[in-house]
Order: C-alpha cells, then sequence, then structure tokens
C-alpha cells in the first residue's frame, strides 16, 4: 500500500484507516508505547513538523499548490497527524464518525449560518 490509486477520499472508509493503523501498531509489538499521553504528545510533535513547513514562508495558497516539494512534505505531515490521531482514536475507542457528527451539531448551533453568513469569524 504506497500510494495505491485504488485507494481515495471518496471510497475509503475511516474504519480502514482505523485497521492499518491498529495492524501497523500490534505487528510491532508497539501497543506499550501508545498510551493517550504519549499518542497526543506525538500527535503535537506532529502538528509542530507540519507546521514547521510554514513557518517564514509567504502564505499564499497558490505558491503552495505550485510548490511540488513542499506538497510532498505536507502529505508526509499530514499523514503523520492523522495516524497518531487514529492511533489515539484507537487506543480509547472513540468512535471518529460519532465525535465529528456531535461537534458539527454543536458548532452548527454556536455559529448559526442567520448570524456568520457575512464572514464574520468570530462571535463577541
Ligand atoms: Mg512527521
Amino acid at each position: 500500500m504506497n500510494g495505491n490509486s485504488k485507494y481515495n477520499d471518496l471510497i475509503t472508509p475511516i474504519s480502514f484507516f482505523k485497521e492499518e493503523v491498529k495492524k501497523f501498531v500490534i505487528n510491532r509489538n508497539w501497543i506499550k508505547y501508545h498510551t493517550p499521553k504519549n499518542l497526543i504528545q506525538a500527535l503535537q510533535i506532529e502538528v509542530s513538523e507540519l507546521s514547521e513547513l510554514f513557518l517564514f514562508k509567504e502564505d499564499n495558497v497558490d505558491n503552495i499548490l505550485k510548490d511540488e516539494p513542499l506538497i510532498s512534505l505536507i502529505e508526509d505531515e499530514v499523514a503523520d497527524v492523522f495516524i497518531y490521531l487514529l492511533s489515539f482514536i484507537n487506543t480509547i475507542g472513540l468512535d471518529l464518525t460519532q465525535a465529528f457528527i456531535k461537534k458539527l451539531e454543536k458548532n452548527k448551533s454556536k455559529y448559526p449560518i442567520k448570524e456568520f453568513s457575512n464572514g464574520i469569524y468570530y462571535k463577541k
């Protein structure tokens, strides 16, 4: 499974990712290291690695999209973030879809379209 085009966001369920990460961890006998604390710290580090790619650089999406080496680095770090998030989810037995749906509903209530469709981002 390396850049295989039979997988993409439109057809790949969350359960596939969760199982792949679980197998990766089990096959290396790393479960003992995958405590919630360790995984959250690893996740933070990977987010920082992603953030570092943008440090002191122009923040223009059109220019980013033209920079193929940068896109490749972004892909790697986004995948690292996702992998550690999935491993955290596996460790605590969370259902990501349920968490997503519940939180999105809370966000819809907090930021109703009627009040925020004018582009205001923050609510006083
Ligand atoms: Mg990384």
